[in-house]
């Protein structure tokens, strides 16, 4: 195992601060050229309107070693999806690579900054996004300086992305956050850097090392609230290593971590629980886990007048999934735990407006419950009042007897067909169901079946009472009184 090694990334405010100026006529000059680079589309996990689009730009490679680029930023892609939490929602995830060549190879090195190497020597290199080293006095802050041009490449290659990545041609150690993250391509860290820099761009995290009083502000993972009660991370206290600890540089600034236990500190470890909390949430704004839904007529679905209606889900899972799914009848749960489509029969509707809702949560432990995302759709079907009711309990084939029935009664129907099933049911006269039973096989011509008054729990008034099978639906009324 290696000694954990501490590394410096910078937020690039300075570089927006002071380019900006500059960067609104540069971007106007570069309008009239603006040039679109040859993209390569190689992790493919959905339609990009609803995946988290990561795109790695090159920056130092001529156009010989755009190969050895696409080598650098697939291994940095592999390296991170092997990575909790991006592991986990890796399909929740399109990569792609614009090959942008550079006129010529490598990284610039002004050597201005003190901790220089003194073995790495002055160089200029021509390069597309000009990134250096030596920003900010840091040696190993790495930034692409023209941001301006990022954004033009982008917004002509792939302007469906969500996060960018700029790998720079060197074998040097370095990286930097900010609104285009950036890590060197070469170097044996070069993953570890830029899964960390990904920490600070994509999650908006900070550093759990003390980067200085100009990194101090309020994020996931760091607060100048020490309250055990009231702090953010609050929920995470006492789970694993997460406690509220104050930063090596500053008493008034706290973090969740300590003695290099998260990657937002030290490479080679892990996010903490506080830093995944946020990589997930932050995909979950990106991504809906609900990718298509049937039917799709929400607040116009009209039941047909019998068999069945059939809701599907389809869901974009994490690996191993944590979705949850739960589907409420007009307010009573329906259907099997976690099913994504349920089938409901007609005769299990109110006349009237119904509503069949569906509830998706990522209930992974990866985020505290308070925060668990929860999609929710809700459906409304109306059913109308049946139509083809027999007012005559005589006609249609089917007859009810005695009738009215006190205790018990009789309904003789016809069947055209032999039907594997057959299902007897009663209605009030608003259309509510009060009692369904099965009937098993039923034979051509005449079927008979019994039915006790108790048993089926009806008070005294009007019904109508249907016979379902696989060819006939007969419905006949029924006056049910008691003795008095
Ligand atoms: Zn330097
Ligand atoms: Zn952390």
């Amino acid at each position: 195992m290696n000694t954990p090694s501490r590394f410096s990334l910078f937020l690039a405010h300075c570089v927006a601060g002071c380019i900006s100026a500059l960067s609104a006529t540069i971007l106007l000059l570069q309008s009239a050229s603006a040039q679109s680079f040859p993209t390569e589309n190689f992790m493919n996990n959905g339609p990009r309107s609803n995946r988290v689009n990561l795109v790695y730009l090159s920056d130092g490679y001529t156009s010989s070693e755009l190969s050895t680029f696409s080598v650098h930023a697939r291994d940095m892609n592999t390296a991170l999806f092997a990575t909790s939490p991006f592991k986990e929602y890796r399909t929740f995830f399109n990569t792609s690579l614009v090959h942008v060549p550079s006129a010529q190879s490598g990284v610039l090195h002004p050597k201005t900054a003190p901790d220089c190497p003194a073995t790495m020597p002055v160089i200029r290199p021509t390069t597309y996004f000009e990134t250096t080293f030596d920003y900010g006095n840091i040696h190993r802050l790495v930034v692409p300086r023209r941001t301006d041009k990022i954004n033009t490449v982008l917004a002509a290659s792939v302007p469906d992305y969500d996060q960018a990545f700029v790998v720079a041609n060197t074998t040097e150690y370095g990286g930097s956050g900010g609104t285009y993250p950036a890590a060197t391509g070469g170097n044996t860290s070069s993953f570890e850097v830029m899964i960390h820099e990904l920490g600070h761009s994509f999650a908006y995290l900070a550093d759990e090392y003390w980067a200085g009083p100009q990194y101090a502000i309020e994020k996931p993972n760091m607060t100048a609230n020490a309250n055990t009660t009231t702090n953010k991370w609050s929920y995470w206290l006492g789970r694993g290593n997460i406690g509220i600890f104050p930063y090596s540089g500053s008493n008034a600034w706290f973090r969740p971590t300590q003695g290099g236990q998260c990657k937002m500190e030290a490479l080679g470890r892990p996010f903490c629980s506080v830093c995944a909390e946020a990589i997930v949430l932050k995909i979950h704004t990106l991504v809906d886990v609900i990718q298509a839904v049937s039917p799709t007529n929400f607040n116009a679905l009209t039941a047909p007048a019998s068999g069945t209606i059939v809701f599907r889900l389809t869901l974009l899972k994490p690996d191993p999934n944590t979705l949850t799914v739960r589907w409420l009848l007009n307010g009573t749960p329906w259907g099997s735990a976690n099913a994504e489509s349920v089938t409901i029969p007609v005769q299990n509707l109110v006349v009237g407006a119904n509503s069949l809702t569906a509830e998706v949560v990522d209930a992974t432990a990866m985020i505290r419950p308070a925060n668990q995302p929860k999609r929710t759709l809700t459906w409304t079907i109306n059913r109308t009042a049946p139509t083809s009711v027999v007012a005559d309990a005589s006609a249609g084939g089917l007859s009810i007897f005695p009738n009215p029935a006190e205790a018990s009664f009789a309904v003789q129907y016809e069947s055209s067909c032999a039907s594997a099933n057959g299902v007897v049911e009663i209605v009030d006269m608003a259309g509510k169901q009060l009692f369904t039973k099965a009937l098993g096989a039923q034979r051509v011509g005449q079927n008979r079946v019994a039915l006790d008054i108790v048993e089926a729990h009806l008070p005294e008034g009007a019904y109508l009472v249907s016979i379902t099978t696989d060819c006939t639906r007969q419905t006949g009324k029924m006056l049910v009184s008691r003795k008095r």
